[in-house]
């Protein structure tokens, strides 16, 4: 199956190199994903992290967003991570990144300020067990009503799962610890 990798602004290359390292255990490809064509039959896409703000103008003024929303509402499998986490969001309180609304979760840019404007948390993910998490300049979800918690941290959730959409304020592609990544592909297969 295609994993597509939102390839506007951010950590493009690390997600693309962590499906692509996973090819060998599971039938995936990664795709990069520019255009509305690239999203032909994908079965998930990632939308990495990176600013928030940049990759919202761009998905608005190349048709990318409304497709992306409306393909997500129809199953394709999405995996938001920190700026992607803001961008499928139901509310960023914030005007200049409006989210898809495709997770009910609260979300607040930068909100953990310089004590872990960047740093690395153990957090302990659900069925996976300890994870080292990157967080940069992480937002903060605030509530995630009807959304399933993975993991908290200091009592606010940090990776949230509703339906088909994944959702985490870390960045999983920076460690070289694949859990995550295969956690998103055992979802779009199950
Ligand atoms: N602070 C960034 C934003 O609001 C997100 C940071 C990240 O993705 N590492 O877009």
């Amino acid at each position: 199956m295609k994993i597509g990798i939102l390839n506007i602004q951010g950590d493009v290359s690390e997600h693309f190199h962590m499906i692509q390292r996973l090819k060998g255990k599971y039938h995936v490809e990664p795709v990069n994903v520019k255009t509305l064509a690239d999203l032909k039959d994908l079965s998930g896409l990632i939308i990495p992290g990176g600013e928030s703000t940049v990759i919202y103008k761009i998905l608005k003024k190349s048709g990318l967003y409304e497709t992306i929303k409306e393909k997500a509402g129809s199953g394709m499998y999405i995996m938001g991570t920190c700026a992607g986490a803001i961008l499928v969001s139901r509310d960023t309180g914030d005007k200049t990144v409006e989210g898809m609304d495709l997770i009910g979760i609260t979300i607040k840019r930068n909100a953990y300020g310089r004590q872990i404007d960047s740093s690395i948390q153990t957090i302990d993910i659900k069925n996976t067990g300890k994870f080292e998490a990157v967080f940069i300049r992480a937002p903060r979800i605030e509530s995630a009503d009807g959304s399933t918690v993975l993991a908290s941290m200091d009592g606010y959730p940090v990776m949230v799962r509703e339906k088909n959409i994944l959702a985490m304020t870390f960045h999983p592609e920076l460690t070289g610890d694949e859990r995550v990544h295969e956690y998103f592909i055992s979802m779009i297969e199950s």
